[in-house]
């Protein structure tokens, strides 16, 4: 088979042809596992990298390369692109692709486990089985914009706001660190194979702000009580903290009764008034002496 090295896509039918002689060239069949369902649909790759604005300045960070789909109209648009694959037979696949280009380069590994290159710009098909994990590592990074696709229901639960079925640690933790924007949903037929569910793309932005607080011992806190977000602030402390909580005297009993939001459940809560609530368990003395 020769690899076709002409410009970025020039239809759907060019796109799905490329995926599918690939994969009859490689001879594998994508695994469910690792979330391999490629895209087939040009126009949404042009829309990407649009949204994220790619330009000669960029350096793009892609995480899971596949079969070059998008790399490829990255590769032409960006100054230098990073691109983590974990599968063995894609990332060699990948390196030969781009053999001639000079601006991109394959990084063998899991994108979770590896340390990233600087980038100031992320366009990725996420492999959906780790999403959550990969958004709050990205959220680590310093950089100007991410467009991401997504499980559709991974995204609503980012969206999700206090008091609805979706709100999680998730909806918290993400919106402390990052500004989120739906842009579209994405049908099952845009990839091959079809997912069972859709998808659907996302922008993240960094907030770059100062945050006066221990992101992970709050990430901690939250993750605690939303594993039992149905229950009030009083019963899920109770519970959660249950070495503080069980012993202490009479005037630190009023005192956990005077706590803000006591009486309203968990998902009620908004990130403000969980940080607040945090800070005051802090300012008791609570939280740290249940850690050690
Ligand atoms: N970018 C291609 C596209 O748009 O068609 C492929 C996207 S596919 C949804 C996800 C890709 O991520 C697969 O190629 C898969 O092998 C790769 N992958 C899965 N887990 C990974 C991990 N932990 N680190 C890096 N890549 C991973």
């Amino acid at each position: 088979m020769t690899i076709s090295q002409s410009l970025c896509w020039k239809s759907s039918k060019e796109l799905r042809y490329h995926v599918f002689s690939s994969l009859k060239y490689l001879g594998v069949n994508p695994t469910k596992i690792r979330s391999q369902n490629f895209l087939i649909d040009s126009n949404i790759i042009k829309y990407q990298i649009e949204k994220a604005g790619i330009n000669q300045e960029d350096i793009v960070l892609e995480i899971g390369g596949g079969l070059a789909s998008l790399t490829k109209c990255l590769a032409e648009k960006a100054k230098k692109v990073y691109c983590i694959e974990l599968d063995k037979i894609f990332s060699k696949f990948l390196r030969d692709y781009f053999s001639t280009y000079n601006n991109v380069e394959i990084i063998s590994g899991d994108a979770l486990k590896i340390e990233w290159p600087s980038f100031s710009k992320s366009v990725s098909n996420l492999p959906y089985q780790i999403s959550s994990p990969i958004t709050f590592k990205l959220l680590e990074q310093s950089f100007q914009v991410a467009v991401l696709m997504y499980q559709k229901e991974f995204a609503e639960r980012l969206f999700a706001e206090p008091g609805s079925k979706n709100y999680s640690r998730l909806s918290v933790m993400v919106k402390l660190k990052g500004k989120v924007k739906y842009l579209k949903t994405i049908n099952e037929h845009s990839f091959y194979p079809q997912p069972k569910v859709k998808s659907a793309l996302v922008e993240i932005k960094p907030l770059n702000r100062e945050l006066n607080l221990d992101i992970i011992q709050f990430g901690e806190f939250v993750t605690n009580l939303f594993t039992l977000k149905g229950k009030t602030v009083r019963s899920a402390l109770k519970i959660n903290f249950k070495n503080t909580f069980s012993s202490l005297s009479e005037k630190e009993k009023e005192k956990l009764e005077k706590l803000p939001f006591i009486h309203r459940r968990i998902f009620s809560l908004t990130q403000n008034e969980l940080i607040e609530l945090y800070n005051e368990i802090l300012r008791a003395g609570w939280y740290s002496s249940e850690r050690h």
